[in-house]
């Protein structure tokens, strides 16, 4: 499997027009037209041309189903991983804050505790 570029991912979402983005047929009193997609604030239609960040819009939208099923495809691995490497033992943590079942020192929350937060985060998986 070619390895995904979450780089490019990254550029092209922030190169796009910031804000929540919409679809629809009508918006205020507007029409959308040839309009695909608007962002809310007030702000009229986002219009998909060269003047108003458009074609890094146009960019955004076109790779967004590719870039959607790279980014689950990649989580999926991750969760995996963090699956099978997480200790499921409880934390049990000393007087200066550090795991002492996981060998964590207290300068941060114990990692494996961390990863059953997210694991938790994501049922269906155990
Ligand atoms: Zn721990």
């Amino acid at each position: 499997m070619r390895r995904p570029n979450i780089a490019a991912i990254r550029r092209r979402l922030e190169a796009a027009t910031p804000g929540v983005w919409k679809t629809g047929d009508r918006f205020g009193t507007g029409t959308l037209g040839s309009h695909v997609a608007v962002i809310s604030g007030g702000l009229p239609p986002l219009e998909l041309d060269p003047y108003r960040n458009g074609r890094n819009d146009a960019a955004f939208i076109a790779h967004a189903h590719q870039d959607v099923a790279v980014l689950l495809a990649e989580l999926e691995t991750a969760l995996a991983i963090i699956d099978a490497l997480a200790d499921p033992d409880p934390c049990w943590y000393d007087h200066g804050g550090g795991c002492q079942a996981h060998g964590q020192g207290s300068d941060e929350r114990c990692a494996d505790a961390r990863a059953q937060e997210f694991l938790l985060r994501h049922p269906g998986r155990r």
